[in-house]
């Protein structure tokens, strides 16, 4: 199994390879040569553990791992950093499973891939027979810099410089950020937004002169972004794991299919579900959720993929993207594997912004539905799932649930198959957010009053994340301009 550039066939790379580089030379993003065909005997499956389904989904995306390698970045991930031994719970909330995400180190559902990537970069690297030392750059939204930061924090030979928007993460995410340990990681705040950001480190990757530098210090960049295959792949076994769980439950018959929503920003976790589709789960719709941000939904309408719009701060702040990165490997998927149509899109994007397919190629995202929440919306979902049920849900999940109500009354999804819900985040990590849609003034709290006042109305302990962010000492203050983030690289490492 190799893997080869979304805009050009001849950049290619072992998996090991893709692992370690991140995004292929020629900017473009690695996806496998062949997507891999699973018999899927769910008598078997439905007993697996998530481990279990780990290794069997994993196995055949990454050929050049040993199985011992493999099972042991497995057993490295998903240990007591999750707070529950099934890691990936699916809950019944109303007529939905929820497929709970949140019970990593960071309550959010990137500690899913992030706890598995660095293991499987210090793998690849000695796989590769690599030396130099890897340095993660990498760009947030608020919920990746924390989750890459505490799966390498102080992982040897590995260095992580996070930058993120000033002012366009929660006030408890940046806690989480400014309060990171580990003498190998790096906060940065810019002003900007998440984009500005985004743009300026895929342009650092690309930067000659600053890989030469990095070379000379031993180091070479690597990427946590959600570009990198590495986080791609550890997040098609959750669908798995949540299907099997349906069949365990009798909720549904092996064979039935199932529709999934996704709350989606750069389209890492959606994107994962198709693949799982691709390769033989029984997934019948996909549905995009996304919020005020509307880029995505208007290209399932449309067909045409336009960033040149207002950049909205929402509620749901890990969803407010205008360019959502991995949409490029669903292009290539469905554009028939036609990397030059491919590059051409992306280029028009780059130049002006804007690229439109045809419809004939619009035919092909077909899986898929889009579907979005407003911010009303979403405070209201909130709102209601909580008193039909008594389940909180953070603004993520609810722009999910929202969407997916949507879409079912506009015809869009079969009604009588089981829907998942992807639930993205603890409540507790938006606190001001979920207590304002549940009609509780909270003018007067700070951090810790919104925290005791959530705790009142869950009836859940505070997540471990949680008691470490508020009790941890600031260790990060760097505030920057985005023309400086190179000059703040550079510093950073060479100490
Ligand atoms: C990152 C994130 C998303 C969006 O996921 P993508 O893979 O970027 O589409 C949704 N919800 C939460 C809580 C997130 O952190």
């Amino acid at each position: 199994m190799n893997y080869f550039s979304s805009r050009n066939r001849t950049v290619t790379a072992s998996p090991s390879q893709a692992i370690l580089e991140g995004l292929a030379s020629d900017g473009g993003l690695y996806v496998p040569e062949a997507i891999p065909q699973f018999e899927n005997n769910w008598d078997t499956l439905a007993k697996f553990t998530y481990q279990e389904m780990a290794f069997y989904v994993l196995k055949p995306f990454l050929s050049d791992f040993s199985d011992e390698a493999l099972h042991k970045c497995i057993q490295e991930a998903y240990d007591e950093k999750f707070d529950t031994a099934s890691i990936a719970p699916l809950v019944k909330v109303g007529e939905n499973y929820h497929l709970e995400l949140f019970h990593g180190a960071t309550i959010a559902f990137k500690d899913m891939a992030l706890s598995i990537l660095p293991h499987l970069m210090s793998e690849s690297a000695k796989i590769q027979d690599n030396t130099n030392d890897i340095v993660i750059l990498t760009a947030t939204s608020g919920d990746t810099g924390k989750a890459a930061m505490a799966g390498f924090a102080d992982v040897p030979h590995t260095q992580i410089i996070v930058f993120y928007p000033k002012g366009g993460v929660s006030s408890i995410q940046e806690r989480q950020m400014l309060t990171q340990k580990g003498d190998n990681t790096a906060v940065v705040a810019i002003h900007g937004n998440f984009d500005d950001a985004q743009t300026e480190v895929k342009r650092l990757f690309n930067d000659e002169s600053l890989r030469e530098t990095l070379a000379l210090e031993g180091k070479q960049f690597s990427s946590a972004n959600s570009m990198n295959i590495g986080r791609l792949l550890p997040q098609v076994v959750y669908y798995y794991y949540a299907y099997a769980q349906l069949v365990a439950e009798g909720a549904i018959q092996a064979g039935d299919r199932i529709n999934v929503t996704v709350p989606t920003g750069n389209f890492g976790n959606i994107l994962a579900a198709y693949y799982a589709k691709q390769t033989g789960l029984p997934i019948d719709r996909l549905v995009c959720a996304s919020n005020d941000n509307t880029v995505l939904y208007d290209f399932f309408q449309s067909g045409q993929y336009n960033r040149n719009r207002p950049f909205e701060l929402t509620i749901s702040p890990s969803m407010d993207i205008l360019v959502s990165s991995n949409f490029e490997r669903l292009l290539f998927h469905a554009l028939d594997e036609d990397t030059d149509r491919v590059a051409s899109l992306m280029q028009q994007l780059e130049d002006a912004g804007v690229y439109e397919v045809d419809a004939q190629e619009k035919v092909n995202f077909e899986d898929f539905v889009g579907a979005y929440a407003s911010e009303d919306e979403t405070r209201g979902e909130i709102k209601e799932v909580y008193e039909a049920t008594d389940y909180v849900m953070d603004p993520h999940t609810a722009v999910a649930s929202k969407a997916y109500r949507k879409a079912r009354v506009q015809g869009e999804i079969d009604p009588n198959l089981a829907s998942v819900i992807v639930s993205t985040a603890s409540p507790y990590k938006f606190p001001e957010a979920v207590l304002n849609a549940l009609d509780i003034n909270t003018d007067a709290l700070n951090d810790e009053g919104l925290l005791k006042e959530l705790k009142k109305i869950t009836n859940i302990p505070y997540p471990e994340a949680i008691n470490e962010a508020m009790t941890g000492e600031i260790r990060h203050d760097k505030v920057i301009e985005v023309q400086d983030m190179k000059e703040t690289v550079l510093d950073i490492i060479r100490g």
